[in-house]
């Protein structure tokens, strides 16, 4: 058994680290104090400077086929990516990404979405959820339709990631009602000027505020069917499930980061003549963090790794995101209380992180959604214990 990494995964993740402490950290402070004015991202004109400068690097495009430009990176490579990332409190991805179902897309819609998208001309979003239909998304009732050749959209979605910001959308809606949403569910791209609105919902986390949408008999033409009339859910579910072992990756970077700022202020504080860190109850809290950020670690390489080697990685990937999302709760609330009234402050990011994370509990299946998924295959037999090992 082997678990070093490759010289190029090495090389990759120094990189990508550099990155972050040369151009990322030193922003830290900056949008700290935008973020107590009530600023929620760079400004546009420093994150394309970034995105800018990470393509000088070379990093652009990492899960994009290289018949687009991108890097078509291995999951594995893109996990170490990421948990970089996430070691800064500063909201930065590397530009050349869009959604996997986009790919998809035909000729003339790869056009006029897929490469400006890529590009970073147009942001979209994602729209499955509704009032109505959360993780039971096969209850949605958004319906479109036929007017001739065109289609009318009507309904609800609500917390919808970049929702307000993006210009078009991916909507799910059901075109046929008597076979329901698995199979009478279909994709659109829907441009906002089509006549769809939105209004930013205001959350726990100070980041990235989703959106609800509505929408009122909007006009779609025929070409704007993404993939099959009917065959929405199945896209849906492709979305929804590539996004979580790349969850579990963010929650290992940001608990590292944590805990590093805990084992460091450990060592410099002192409480009743010496360093808090002598302190047993300390020790424990920083035990307990690093053991399960160890654990987490693995299971989040493991389901990446699954990906690779193209196994089903739903299992794993379920079992990464349900762990992961739960220890970065965990590892952010002990780092807080190692940091005291500080830790409570908004002058270091462990405040805004505690409230950040409580969402990937929740978005791309809740935990109880990924609880479903590991014992039903189990139970019905589609997975073995013990995996790969067994
Ligand atoms: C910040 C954020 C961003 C999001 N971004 C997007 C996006 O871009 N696009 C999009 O389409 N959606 C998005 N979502 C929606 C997200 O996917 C849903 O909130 C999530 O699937 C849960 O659905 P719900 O909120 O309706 O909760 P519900 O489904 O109503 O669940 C309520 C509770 O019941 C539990 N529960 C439900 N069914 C069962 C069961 N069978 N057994 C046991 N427990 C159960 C749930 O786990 C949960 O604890 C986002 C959500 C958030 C918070």
């Amino acid at each position: 058994m082997d678990f070093e990494l490759s010289d190029e995964q090495r090389d990759i993740r120094d990189t990508v680290r550099a990155f972050v402490a040369k151009e990322l950290l030193p922003l830290e402070e900056d949008f700290l104090r935008l973020v107590r004015e009530g600023g929620a991202r760079l400004p546009r004109d420093e994150e394309r400077r970034l995105r800018a400068k990470a393509r000088e690097f070379g990093f652009w495009g990492l899960s994009t086929p290289e018949e687009y430009g991108g890097m078509a990176l291995p999951a594995v490579t893109q996990s170490l990516i990421h948990i970089e990332l996430a070691k800064t409190c500063v909201p930065f991805r590397f530009g050349g990404e869009a959604d996997n179902i986009l790919y998809g897309a035909d000729a003339a819609q790869q056009e006029e979405y897929l490469k400006p998208t890529i590009e970073g001309e147009r942001l979209g979003c994602f729209a499955l959820t509704e009032p109505g239909a959360g993780s039971d998304a096969g209850a949605i009732s958004t319906y479109a339709r036929r007017d001739g050749d065109d289609w009318l959209i009507s309904g609800e979605k609500t917390f919808i990631s970049n929702g307000h910001d993006a210009d078009y959308a991916i909507v799910i809606a059901l075109t046929d009602r008597d076979k329901g949403a698995h199979h009478g569910a279909t994709a659109f791209l829907v441009d906002r000027e089509a006549g769809w609105t939105s209004s930013p919902i205001s959350t726990m986390g100070s980041w990235h505020q989703p959106a609800s949408l509505s929408f009122d008999d909007v006009r779609v033409p025929a070409g704007k069917v993404l993939g099959e009339v009917g065959g929405g859910f199945q896209l849906a579910m492709r979305w929804v499930g590539k996004g979580r072992y790349v969850i579990s990756a963010h929650c290992v970077g940001i608990a590292e980061r944590c805990l590093t700022m805990a084992v460091d202020y450990a060592g410099l504080r002192e409480t009743f003549g010496r360093k808090i860190g002598r302190n047993q109850a300390i020790q424990w809290m920083i035990a307990d963090s690093e053991t399960e950020l160890e654990a987490a670690r693995w299971l989040a390489l493991r389901a990446a790794w699954d990906v690779d080697r193209g196994a089903d990685a739903r299992h794993a990937s379920a079992m990464a995101k349900l762990f992961c999302t739960a220890m970065v709760g965990r590892v952010v609330d002990r780092a807080l209380q190692i940091h005291g009234g500080m830790g409570y402050t908004k002058e270091l990011p462990l405040e805004g992180w505690y409230r950040a994370v409580r969402a990937m509990r929740i978005f791309e299946g809740t935990d109880e959604v990924q609880r479903l998924i590991i014992s039903r295959d189990l139970l019905r037999g589609h997975t073995r214990i013990g995996g790969h090992f067994a």
